[in-house]
């Protein structure tokens, strides 16, 4: 891990794991270049045992400048897969540049596993959150794709399916999907699981081929990519309660209807929508007025 200190045109290149301990402040905050670097490295390499040695000693670099440039809160950290990782300090304390750091490590490391060249943006910051999160860091975010990415992986958390697998398990789950579909597919999974809303056993039922399974399983992650988790439990009850002798396609459709609905129709009741569309479908519960005869 290196520490670039940059002031007036100059720069210094030191050695944080070899720095003596002094403190060193930017902008608001002050750090111990040395306690900072032994904190990423005991974090990383207990998420990532695997971590390759190289990563930390050459593709990690902290950098200092002794005027805090008047610039986006997104610029506190950055990767590319050419040279690694920069973190800027000046932007978060000394434990909040650590989630920064193991945010952007959590870049190399999704490329060192497989995945990131294939995932889209909102994958590929879901997988940097739920590291920098693992760290301690909790940040809120209006950009895309880090909103979308940030809600998802906040509702995965909230989920105890989820929630009780040790890191490296989460990782692999996580960095097993590489669309914003498959991580709401994730959620939808997840959610099933931790309530048992009973969505396995009904697709079970419904059909035995995977293929037609996964078809369903990838529209309803679709109709639902932006839900709230309570949108997703009414979607999902109202989806196993149909007839499992439902022809799929009809059931294909009625996702779509929901999904073309709620865009024409932004302003509506999102849970009318859906009660409306599986209306025919879903048997009614007892009346309790019967209306004529
Ligand atoms: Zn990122």
């Amino acid at each position: 891990m290196q520490l670039l200190l940059r002031s007036g045109g100059q720069q210094l290149i030191i050695d944080m794991e070899r720095a003596d301990d002094r403190p060193l402040t930017v902008g608001q905050y002050t750090y111990r270049p040395r306690r900072l670097a032994g904190k990423v490295r005991r974090l990383a390499t207990k998420m990532w045992p695997d971590l390759p040695p190289t990563v930390l000693a050459e593709r990690l670099t902290f950098e200092a400048m002794d005027t805090v440039r008047d610039t986006a809160w997104s610029d506190s950290g950055s990767f590319s897969p050419r040279s690694g990782s920069v973190v800027l300090l000046g932007r978060w304390d000394e434990d909040g540049s650590v989630g920064i750091a193991l945010h952007e490590l959590a870049h190399e490391m999704h490329l060192y596993h497989g995945g990131y060249d294939d995932s889209d943006g909102v994958v590929r910051e879901a997988v940097a959150m739920l590291a920098e999160r693992e760290a301690g860091l909790r940040r809120t975010f209006e950009r895309e794709p880090y909103h979308s990415a940030c809600q998802l992986v906040e509702q995965l958390e909230s989920l105890s399916a989820f929630n009780r697998l040790s890191f490296p398990k989460r990782w692999a789950e996580v960095i097993s999907v590489t669309s914003m579909v498959g991580l709401a597919d994730l959620v939808n999974y997840y959610l099933d699981r931790s309530e048992r809303l009973g969505l396995a056993r009904w697709l079970d039922r419904l059909t035995k081929n995977i293929d037609v399974r996964d078809q369903l399983l990838a529209r309803l992650a679709t109709t639902s990519l932006r839900y709230s988790l309570a949108l997703r439990r009414v979607l999902i009850k109202k989806l196993v309660r149909c007839k499992p002798e439902t022809p799929v396609e009809q059931l294909l459709y009625v996702l779509d209807s929901i999904a073309t609905l709620d865009r024409r129709y932004p302003n509506d009741d999102l849970e009318q929508i859906i009660n409306f569309c599986f209306a025919p479908y879903v048997p009614q519960r007892r009346r309790l007025f019967a209306f004529g005869s």
